[in-house]
């Protein structure tokens, strides 16, 4: 079994990558998957929250009021760190647990754990490599502003909210440039996938 980290900022086409490589046969870990079934009814994350935040995040039905949740973090960072601490050492956990149970089967195959926040909570270390998705902001932008309808002004402030492309970028072991069309992003992942099937002997 090998592990590959795939991390991407916004609108950079992680996700499409991720789809890709799914199609090819490799088994996904989806940290953003993870980290909303921690916060979902019945969730993980709910009991350290409580204890954290209090009965006041909650609504009366038990489930995570997520907007009055956004409203503390938004303008507060310590409150935003903790509760990223919560459900990131869950996220973790859960892959873990997942390649344990992986390895219990004996699987031989390659494992993409597709994390946005793979180098800003240091999971690199739990991977056997990394990539990065990457593309012009040009192409990010207007991406974007098309799937979700938001202004290029917005997108450009949670572009500029993230860990600077250039620094995940030195991180990685190898950098998928997505400014193109999906036949250019496509073969740069079909030859990623030979050299790592042929050093692996998959
Ligand atoms: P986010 O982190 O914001 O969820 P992402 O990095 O996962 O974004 P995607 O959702 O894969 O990015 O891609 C963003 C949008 O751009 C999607 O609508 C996707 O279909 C489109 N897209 C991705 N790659 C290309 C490409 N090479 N050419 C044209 N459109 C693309």
């Amino acid at each position: 079994m090998i592990i590959v980290g795939l991390t991407g900022g916004i609108g950079s086409g992680k996700s499409t990558v991720s789809d890709y490589l799914k199609r090819k046969g490799c088994l996904i870990i989806d940290a953003d998957e993870i980290s909303r079934a921690a916060t979902a009814p019945g969730g993980p994350a709910l009991e350290p929250i409580l204890r954290e935040f209090g009965a006041g995040v909650f609504s009366e039905d038990g489930t995570l009021d997520r907007k009055k949740m956004s409203e503390i973090v938004f303008s507060d960072t310590i409150s935003r760190n903790k509760l990223e601490d919560i459900v990131v050492t869950i996220v973790i956990n859960e892959f873990h647990a997942q390649i344990e149970h992986l390895k219990e089967e004996d699987y031989k195959g390659i494992v993409v754990f597709d994390a946005p926040l793979l180098f800003e909570f240091g999971m690199e270390k739990y991977v056997d490599e990394s990539w990065f998705v990457t593309a012009s902001l040009e192409s990010r932008v207007s991406r974007v502003v098309k799937r979700d309808r938001m202004t290029r002004g917005e997108v450009m402030d949670r572009i500029n909210s993230q860990m600077p492309s250039w620094e995940k970028e030195k991180l990685a072991d190898y950098t998928i440039n997505n400014s193109f069309d999906l036949k250019w992003l496509y073969d740069q992942i079909d030859s990623l996938l030979y050299r790592l099937k042929s050093k692996e002997g998959i």
